[in-house]
């Protein structure tokens, strides 16, 4: 039984392209460093490869 793993070290889908946030990485590009919690991203922030809001995004779990 996983719940995903612990915040920071999470996976997220984005389920209109498959585009995975891994919060370990983060999303340095657009000022997110290594370790942000999904939850932590502003709500502005989108799938860098569809354009999706965070609302089509699901945890990853194993
Ligand atoms: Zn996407």
């Amino acid at each position: 039984m996983s719940n995903g793993g612990p915040p920071g070290k999470r996976n997220w889908m984005c389920l209109t392209c498959g585009y995975v946030y891994d919060e370990a990485v983060g999303d340095p590009a657009r000022g997110h460093p290594p370790g942000t919690r999904f939850e932590d991203l502003p709500l502005s922030w989108r799938c860098p490869d569809c354009g999706a809001g965070k609302e089509d995004f699901d945890l990853v779990v194993d």
